[in-house]
C-alpha cells in the first residue's frame, strides 16, 4: 500500500452560529488525485483552509498529520514549507502586476534587499512553459484572460515547489477546452509523483481525474469512494452528497401559461468598444405570462448582451429595436427605467455585479427596492431585516443570520440571496442568466423549484444557461441563438439536445455564408 501523505483526524471547526466541520477525516495517499465533492456549504473550502494554517492551528480541533508528523501550521507561510500550496476558488492575482512578479509575491527572488528581476522573469518563464502558457512573464495578469490566469496560479504553485496542490474548484469559471487542458496538467504531475487534492461540482471532471473521492455533507465526512473498487457513477455520488436518490433533476410543474406580456422586436447592439461591431442582429422574441422561456446558445453567441441591453441598456451601443410590455410599448434607458416596469435581470456574474459581498444579506436582499423597505424616503431597518428573513425561508439560504457577509455564503447560497433581492422587487418578469452556474445538484433543484413557483404566481422567466439539460428540463419554448441571431425556436416538448446543436450550427454557416454574399 502506498504510504499516507495527509491524514486530517477528527477535525472540528465552527464559526459563530455555524459548525463548519463535525468530526472530518480525511486521508491522501502519496501521489494520488483525491477529489473532494459535497454541496454548497459543506464545508470543503473550510476544510483546505484548516490544512493550510489559514484557520490557524488553536482555532480548529483534532489533528494534522503531514509526512509522518503532526503539525501545527499558523499561517499559509508554515504549510508552504512543506510543500502544502492551495490555490483558491477566489483568484488572488493582482491585476495591474506583471505574471512574474505575481508569481513570486512572497516568494521574491534575489536578496532581502534587491530582488533579481532577471531571474524572477527567466524563472517566471521556466514555470509558464510547463504549465503550458507560451506568455512572456513580464504580460500584465488583467491581460490574459481568467483561464490563463488560473494556470498563472498553477504556476506560481510550482515556484513554491508544491508537493501537495490543492485546487478549490479550479474549473468553475473556465471553458471546457480550458478545464481540460487544467485537468491533464493535473495527470501530467501525477505521472510526476505529485499530489493533488481538488475541490470540483462538475462530476465528470471528478471522475475524469480522481482516484478517490472523499463526500462532505454538512459538515460531516460520509465516505471516501475509490476508482475501480467502488461505484463511483455520478448517481452514486450525488446520492451521497445529498443523502437521498434524486430521481428526478428538474421539479415537476403545471404550466398555466397565459398572453403575451413581453415582446421584443428587431433588436440590434453593437459592441461598447469595437462599435462596428453587431453583437446582437435583429432579434425578435416573445415571453408569455406563466412561461418559462430558455435561450440556448453556445459561450459567446450574444445572450448576455441581449438581456443586459434590453436590461435598461446595461450592454451595449447603437441599440435600437422595440420592446412591448402588456401591449404598450416601453422606454428601458436605464435599469431604473426597467426596475420600475418590473423587468428583473439576474446577472450570471453574481460577484461582479448583482451582490455587495462585504455587505450583510439584509441590506442585499432589498437593494433593488429600497421603498419597500423605506418610510418617507428613510429605511426601516426592523422592516429590512423581517424583508430578509422572509426571503431567507422562504428560498431556504443556508446561513445562521440574514447580518451575515454574503462574502462568506456559499455559491449556491449566494444565488438565492441575488434571486431574493430581484423577486423583493417584484417584478413580472425575470430574465435569469446562468441561475445555476457552479452551484451543487441540491441548490439547483431548490432554484428550480423557486422558478416554478415564480411562474405559477403568473410571473415570466426568462432563462439563459449553457447546460442544455437544464433548459430541456425547465422550458416551456425554447430560442435558439447563435452568433448574435435568433435561429430557431422549440417547444419544450419536441427541443433536444441534438436539435438544438444542428440549429447552432446551421445558424453559425447561415451567418457565415450571409457575411460572405
Ligand atoms: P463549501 O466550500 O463546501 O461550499 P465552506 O467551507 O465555504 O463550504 O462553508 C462551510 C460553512 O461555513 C458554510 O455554512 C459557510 O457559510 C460557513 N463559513 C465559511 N467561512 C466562514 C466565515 N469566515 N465566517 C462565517 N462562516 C463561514
Ligand atoms: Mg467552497
Amino acid at each position: 500500500m502506498a504510504k499516507i501523505l495527509l491524514e486530517m483526524r477528527n477535525i472540528t471547526k465552527t464559526f459563530p452560529g455555524v459548525k463548519a466541520l463535525d468530526n472530518v477525516n480525511l486521508q491522501v495517499e502519496e501521489g494520488e488525485i483525491h477529489a473532494l465533492v459535497g454541496e454548497n456549504g459543506a464545508g470543503k473550502s473550510t476544510l483546505m483552509k484548516v490544512l493550510s494554517g489559514i484557520h490557524p492551528y488553536g482555532s480548529y480541533e483534532g489533528q494534522i498529520f503531514y509526512d509522518g508528523e503532526e503539525c501545527h501550521f499558523t499561517n499559509t507561510k508554515d504549510s508552504e514549507r512543506k510543500g502544502i500550496v492551495i490555490i483558491h476558488q477566489e483568484l488572488a492575482l493582482v491585476p495591474y502586476m506583471t505574471i512574474g512578479e505575481n508569481m513570486f509575491l512572497g516568494n521574491e527572488q534575489g536578496s532581502s534587499f534587491k530582488i533579481n528581476w532577471n531571474e524572477t522573469f527567466g524563472k517566471g518563464n521556466e514555470y509558464l512553459r510547463i504549465v503550458g502558457l507560451s506568455e512572456s512573464s513580464r504580460t500584465l495578469i488583467k491581460d490574459i484572460g481568467v483561464g490563463k490566469q488560473q494556470l498563472v496560479e498553477i504556476a506560481k504553485a510550482l515556484a513554491k515547489h508544491a508537493k501537495l496542490l490543492i485546487l478549490d474548484e479550479p474549473t468553475s469559471s473556465l471553458n471546457e477546452s480550458e478545464s481540460k487542458h487544467l485537468l491533464d496538467l493535473m495527470l501530467k504531475f501525477k505521472e510526476e509523483g505529485m499530489t493533488s487534492i481538488i475541490i470540483s461540482h462538475k462530476l465528470n471532471e471528478v471522475s475524469y481525474v480522481a482516484d478517490k473521492i472523499t463526500v462532505i455533507r454538512d459538515g460531516s465526512t460520509i465516505e471516501t469512494l475509490t476508482k475501480g473498487v467502488d461505484d463511483c457513477s455520478e448517481a452514486r455520488i450525488i446520492k451521497g452528497m445529498v443523502g437521498r436518490e434524486l430521481s428526478d433533476r428538474f421539479p415537476k410543474r403545471q404550466s398555466n401559461i397565459g398572453e403575451v406580456c413581453l415582446e421584443v422586436r428587431n433588436w440590434n447592439v453593437n459592441h461598447p468598444l469595437y462599435t462596428e461591431r453587431k453583437i446582437v442582429n435583429d432579434v425578435s422574441f416573445n415571453v408569455k405570462k406563466g412561461e418559462v422561456l430558455g435561450i440556448s446558445g453556445l459561450m459567446g453567441a450574444g445572450r448576455t448582451e441581449l438581456a443586459m441591453s434590453i436590461f435598461g441598456k446595461s450592454y451595449g451601443e447603437a441599440i435600437h429595436g422595440t420592446i412591448i410590455k402588456d401591449g404598450k410599448e416601453i422606454h428601458l434607458n436605464s435599469v431604473e427605467d426597467a426596475i420600475r416596469n418590473r423587468i428583473a435581470y439576474v446577472t450570471e456574474d453574481r460577484k461582479g455585479n448583482g451582490l455587495i459581498l462585504s455587505n450583510p444579506i439584509k441590506i442585499n436582499t432589498t437593494l433593488a427596492n429600497l421603498k419597500g423597505v423605506s418610510n418617507h424616503g428613510v429605511i426601516d431597518r426592523d422592516k429590512e431585516y423581517k424583508v430578509a428573513v422572509d426571503y431567507k425561508e422562504k428560498l431556504r439560504t443556508k446561513t445562521p443570520s440574514v447580518e451575515q457577509l454574503v462574502g462568506n455564503l456559499s455559491g449556491g447560497n449566494q444565488q438565492k440571496v441575488l434571486l431574493a433581492k430581484w423577486m423583493f422587487a417584484d417584478p413580472d418578469i425575470l430574465i435569469l442568466d446562468e441561475p445555476t452556474r457552479g452551484i451543487d445538484v441540491g441548490a439547483k433543484y431548490e432554484i428550480y423549484c423557486i422558478i416554478n413557483q415564480l411562474v405559477s404566481e403568473g410571473k415570466s422567466v426568462i432563462m439563459i444557461s449553457s447546460e442544455m439539460p437544464e433548459l430541456l428540463g425547465m422550458c416551456d419554448r425554447i430560442y435558439v441563438m447563435s452568433e448574435g441571431k435568433f435561429v430557431g425556436e422549440l417547444s419544450g416538448e419536441e427541443a433536444t439536445q441534438e436539435k438544438i446543436m444542428e440549429m447552432i450550427i446551421r445558424g453559425a454557416d447561415n451567418t457565415v455564408a450571409n457575411s460572405a454574399s
